[in-house]
């Protein structure tokens, strides 16, 4: 807790380590009301810094100290220093051994970094900069070192006690305790470092790598789970195969273990061979896991383990380069997903997350570049700009080179950097020696905020049959980055002739034509591209497989976005077009809700419908509306009611005019026979759905009572939830009913109760906030557990558009309340949530006071944490 006004901290004033910690051995006495660490720290000067000062200063917070020993000798109180942010130790030797013993509460640790207790079991969370709150240590990537670490503890409480590495030796103790040492080879940074103990069970399965190393894989859970663990088990098994194949990257550990635990700040966390999850993103059975959560458990299995390699084997200097692992373990990810199930489908709900998400953020005051200049609270940097738009910066790298230079630079990357903690300017310059190819202005997608738009005008010319396209580029402000030099934009393209065929394309300093896409590099401000023998007028695709992270403004009309729709190959395109195109009618419908739906809307939907050929996941993505929050997006002030009126109006008129054609849908992607999650169920399953979430709109007693029927007959949690949710939104005793039906068959499984919060604080009710407070009353609820925070409170918050800005604040006012909550027990889950309110600017008036105002009372709360000062400060700066 702070007092003075938090620092803020600056890539341009890194400094390597004056000292590295080659060596650490940890030893744990866990107990029930402490817990003691004793560490030794193998210290000597880095020859890499410029000076040594002879001062060593080692990060430690809300430590006890119990002894200090230099080279054997206890320390003297005048030759070191303790405060609340570590211990200096002055005129240290070029080379020595520091032992210390320090005493912590891990039963009283809330805010889940370090060392805490999930229910009965202890567990670690290091990344960012938890590790200082278990022992004194140069707490930074750039120092990497060998771990050993000892665990004791009672054996019959915690018969399993984990660590990194592999295991070396298990001894029995007396008075019924027992202890185990574990060992990492490999040299990590502290923020990799993991310890679990507890009454857990495991499933197990082996892996062999092509060189031929065994390696175990075991799966930790609570006896109660073990059911549950079958799938997270495969994705890691073709996360292994997978990352072989096309990275050429093996296990490196004899073993590689997960550990689910409930009480978890993140979704998962890549600790060497110790990687520790969210229990969300590993149980899953057919009764309690939709298909939804059966492809994140599949995702996030697998970025934690690519992780080994994009992370671990090579680590980032210092937290400015958080993107060169994330952003780059993102694309890989998205990449086996892609590969795992639909690749179009994937990239379209790539793509949806960052418009949604990453486009608003660099939209607000929190913008920020993939590679940040400065921060206060590294946790808060935790972001989809970060993560998501740096996975976009590696896939236009990707992109730019081509399969077999971008395999041959990520190899280079591997074989220079290995056990190295380096900048994402090491990486380009990966990429660029590969390849030959000059980076510098690509760089600037690190360091420049904001999301470029292109203004593209066309002008075909019969007499001399070319077609120019001129391309504009500007990138809209951000704090601290007023004017913004030009990107490299790798724009894919392609021209359809009137049959909707792919015209061979030849630029004007070209002589062979190529068929099919076009990458146009766009480097300047303004800059034509002219493609010579051009028969007729075309119809222009951009932007193929959403190529580049931009905004693009095409004057199409109506008429060609139909067009598209109908013809276009490119799975996102042809989605694109669609979304503008209803785009253009929910918008001009918030202006007058009584503006007509064109009939070609309607008739491009009902062919969309009708073709029974087309890729059901894809057309699952075509039908649906964009979102509240992407069309409040487009608008110069968010109206809340009226986007949330035209949406629910359109969906009416669409189920009114098409109402056999949804049955029709509706009936033929009923599955019989057991659930299975893979990509041709999941794709009837979400077009069954969004069919009846159609119908729904009709106020239809048949229909209420099919979504009825749904609900009872479910052997999958899909087909329950879609069904309960779209009763959850009626105020009726019929949904009543269900909810409570559904609450006594689940209360005892807490990711299932999630969801149940959820559902119903997403609920179109008028009284849903009266509701999400009494449920956090719930005995169900905890404040203290993040997934049921992030399930009712964030859900609501977030996800609950006329909930939330209710006209009266009254959402606001419950927000502020729950940040100033929550700060004193888990500054970091509160900070997300303060995050909500940082778009103040983008609504009226009236609402812009208010969240002000609670965003004022937050700054004001004396001890309110860093992490939520940085969020409140910041939205309040422009
Ligand atoms: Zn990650």
């Amino acid at each position: 807790m702070l007092r003075d006004t938090p620092t803020t901290i600056y890539l341009k004033d890194y400094q390597p380590p004056e000292y590295l910690i080659d060596q650490v051995e940890l030893s744990f006495e866990l107990g029930e009301t402490e817990t003691r660490v004793r560490s030794t720290l193998h210290i000597r000067e880095n020859p890499a810094s410029e000076q040594a000062s002879g001062t060593l200063f080692l990060h430690g917070e809300q430590l006890e100290l119990v002894s200090l020993l230099l080279d054997g000798k206890p320390l003297e109180s005048d030759e070191y220093q303790l405060d609340d942010e570590g211990l200096t130790i002055y005129k240290i030797p070029a080379q020595c051994l520091l032992e210390s013993e320090v005493r912590i509460l891990p039963q009283n640790n809330t805010a889940l970094e370090g060392l805490y207790k999930s229910g009965g079991m202890f567990c670690t969370q290091c990344e960012a900069e938890g590790f200082r709150k278990i022992t004194w240590f140069l707490d930074r990537p750039d120092v990497m070192s060998r771990f050993t670490t000892t665990i004791t503890a009672d054996r019959q409480r915690y018969p399993v006690l984990l660590s990194n590495g592999n295991p070396v030796n298990h001894t029995e103790l007396a008075e019924g305790r027992h202890q185990i040492t574990w060992q990492d080879p490999f040299p990590k940074p502290a923020y990799l470092f993991a310890l679990v103990a507890g009454d857990l069970r495991s499933i197990e399965d082996s892996h062999t790598t092509p060189s031929g190393r065994e390696v175990a894989l075991k799966i930790y859970v609570e006896p109660e789970n073990i059911e549950k663990c079958d799938h997270a088990m495969a994705s890691l098994k073709h996360a292994m195969r997978w990352d072989e194949q096309c990275y050429g990257r093996e296990y490196d550990l004899d073993i590689y273990m997960i550990v689910a635990v409930n009480d978890f700040n993140m979704g998962a966390m890549e600790n060497k061979g110790l990687n520790i999850f969210n229990s969300k993103y590993v149980l899953a059975s057919p009764e309690t896991a939709t298909d939804r959560d059966f492809q994140g458990i599949e995702s996030v299995i697998a970025h934690e383990y690519f992780h080994n390699w994009t992370g671990n084997r090579i680590t980032c200097r210092d937290w400015f380069q958080l993107s060169l692992k994330e952003g780059l373990t993102v694309f890989r990810d998205q990449e086996f997903s892609a590969d795992m199930g639909s690749r179009g489908v994937k990239r379209i709900e790539d793509v949806r997350l960052l418009r949604a998400h990453q486009f608003a953020e660099d939209a607000s005051p929190m913008a920020h570049p993939v590679r940040p200049d400065s921060y206060m609270e590294i946790n808060n940097f935790y972001t989809v700009t970060v993560y998501e738009k740096g996975a976009e910066v590696v896939r236009m790298q990707a992109n730019l080179l081509g399969r077999d230079l971008y395999r041959k630079a990520t190899d280079l990357y591997f074989e220079r950097f290995d056990g190295q903690a380096v900048t994402t300017d090491d990486f380009v310059q990966c990429m660029a020696d590969a390849s030959g190819r000059d980076f510098s202005q690509f760089k600037r997608w690190y360091s420049q905020a904001g999301t470029p738009e292109l203004n593209i005008s066309s002008a075909y010319d019969a007499g001399q049959q070319t077609y120019t396209l001129t391309i504009e580029q500007h990138c809209p402000a951000t704090p601290g980055q007023a004017d913004k030099a030009p990107f490299l934009i790798p724009l894919a393209m392609g021209l359809l002739d009137s049959d909707g065929h792919e015209m061979p394309l030849t630029l004007a300093d070209e002589t062979d034509a190529v068929a099919g896409t076009r990458m146009l590099e766009v480097s300047e401000r303004r800059q034509p591209f002219i493609f010579t023998d051009i028969k007729e007028q075309p119809v222009p695709a951009l932007l193929r497989g959403f190529s580049a992270p931009v905004k693009v403004h095409y004057g199409y009309g109506d008429e060609e976005l139909m067009f598209l729709m109908a013809n276009e190959q490119d799975g996102f395109c042809r989605w694109d077009a669609a979304q503008t195109l209803a785009q253009r009618i929910l918008l001009a419908r918030v202006e007058s809700p009584e503006a007509e739906v064109p009939a070609g809307f309607i008739a491009a939907f009902e062919n969309a419908l009708a073709d029974t050929g087309s890729d059901k996941a894809l057309l699952c993505e075509v039908l649906t509306l964009p979102s509240e929050g992407y069309l409040g997006d487009q608008m110069k002030e968010v109206d809340v009611e009226g986007i949330h009126r035209s949406r629910e109006s359109l969906k009416k008129r669409l189920a009114l005019a098409l109402k056999a054609r949804f049955l029709k849908v509706y009936r033929e992607n009923s599955l019989e026979g057991p659930y299975v999650p893979d990509a041709a169920s999941i794709s009837r399953r979400s077009l069954k759905n969004l069919a009846l979430s159609y119908l729904m709109q009709l106020e239809d007693a048949d229909v209420e009572q099919l979504c009825i029927d749904q609900f009872n007959a479910g052997d999958n949690m899909t087909d329950v939830l879609s069904a309960l949710s779209l009763m959850a939104d009626r105020e009726s005793s019929a949904g009543e009913q269900l909810l409570e039906q559904f609450y006594q068959q689940w209360q005892n499984d807490p990711l299932v109760m999630d969801k149940w919060f959820t559902l119903q604080a997403l609920s179109k009710r008028p009284d849903t906030l009266d509701r999400v407070k009494a449920l956090m009353r719930h005995p169900a609820f905890s404040i203290a557990n993040p997934n049921k925070v992030r399930a009712l409170i964030g859900a609501f918050c977030s996800a609950n558009a006329t909930g939330f800005h209710a006209a009266d604040g009254s959402g606001y006012q419950f927000l502020g309340d729950r940040v100033l909550e929550l700060d004193g027990l888990n500054p970091q889950v509160a900070s997300r949530m303060v995050r909500i309110m940082a778009r103040w600017q983008r609504y009226d008036s009236q609402r812009q006071q208010m969240m002000k105002a609670q965003l004022e009372r937050i700054l004001k709360t004396e001890g309110v944490s860093r992490d939520v000062f940085e969020i409140a400060s910041k939205s309040l700066e422009q």
